[in-house]
């Protein structure tokens, strides 16, 4: 464990974890377990990942991936259902479907268009929105190259992101509600950004299913999508000492797996989502089944209850 990762921890008011770094490899040893128990498949499963599966192109696979991100909550069924009713008309290749489409005919594909409380009308500014980076910066990925250039932290790329789509909204699309826009790009220091969280995951994380399409990303600029499961654990564990689920949660959040695994710090995110979806660990103490839970050894939840 580095001297560097203990600073962070401490810098960010963890100095129970900084002081407790013998527990480390104990905790390893407990997340590998869980890891084991539930596995990340290689191709994802009820994840809107999924959908970029669905084409070959780099190019393709990005902006769908963006637009999914976007959509990325609620109902995994219902998200499936929305993204996919959207991908049918835009056709086998999205990305140049979109640089070729004009507002007409961004107009037709949001036409009866509706998820949940995102209207047709912001579903055509978040299309306006891509076509735009995509015309100016020539792609996403080198629009998100630009970003992380002139951004001095994950953070401030964070809220740039935000404060650009907000004001895009603002100036192209003044019909949609200015709480919807702000929904659709959530900013620091309120928001932990989960669903931009998620994207750049999928975009620069190597590992399977992760498309691992980018490789300037710092590494040092963990983003952890923060998911109810994963903020209720880390939460139980000590993992962060945030009431708010927002950005400094995600900060310590993204210290803590690092320290836990320097050279992947996503590795356990899937399986530690899956100890709450599963159930095993409830939300209700006496429905937990702490008894057979890899996570019993580090965690201090059983001995805190006797
Ligand atoms: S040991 Fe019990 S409380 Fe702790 S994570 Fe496992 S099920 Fe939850």
């Amino acid at each position: 464990m580095g001297h560097s990762a203990i600073r962070r921890l401490e810098d960010l008011g963890m100095g129970g974890w900084a002081n407790s770094m013998t527990e480390l490899p104990n905790w390893r040893l407990a997340l590998e377990t869980l890891a084991r128990r539930f596995p990340r498949p290689s191709t994802p499963r009820d994840d809107p990942l999924a959908f970029a599966y669905r084409y070959d192109d780099p190019q393709d696979r990005t902006v769908v991936a963006y637009l999914a991100s976007f959509l990325a909550f609620g109902h995994v069924r219902a998200i499936y259902r929305a993204v996919e009713s959207l991908l049918d008309r835009l056709g086998s290749r999205p990305s140049r479907a979109l640089i070729e489409a004009s507002p007409a005919d961004l107009r037709r594909w949001v036409h009866g268009w509706r998820y949940r409380f995102i209207p047709a009308e912001a579903l055509y500014g978040l299309l306006a929105w891509i076509r735009d980076r995509v015309e100016r910066w020539g792609s996403l990925e080198a629009y998100f190259r630009a970003q992380v250039e002139r951004s001095a932290s994950l953070r401030d790329l964070a809220e740039a992101h935000g404060q650009a789509g907000r004001r895009f909204f603002r100036c192209h699309v003044p019909d949609v509600p200015p709480v919807k826009a702000r929904f659709l790009f959530p900013v620091p220091p309120q928001s932990a950004c989960k669903r931009l969280a998620l994207f750049i995951r999928w975009v620069t994380r190597r590992a399977p299913p992760d498309l691992g399409l980018w490789d300037f990303w710092p590494r040092p600029w963990v983003f952890v999508p923060i998911d109810t499961h994963l903020a209720f654990l880390s939460r139980l564990w000590g993992w962060t000492d945030r009431r708010a689920t927002d950005w400094v949660f995600m900060e310590q959040v993204a210290s803590i797996l690092t320290a836990l695994c320097p050279e992947d710090p996503l590795r356990y995110d899937y399986a530690i989502t899956h100890l709450g979806i599963s159930r095993l660990c409830h939300r209700r103490p006496e429905l937990r089944q702490c008894g057979v839970c890899p996570m019993r050894n580090v965690c201090p939840y059983p001995t805190r209850s006797g």
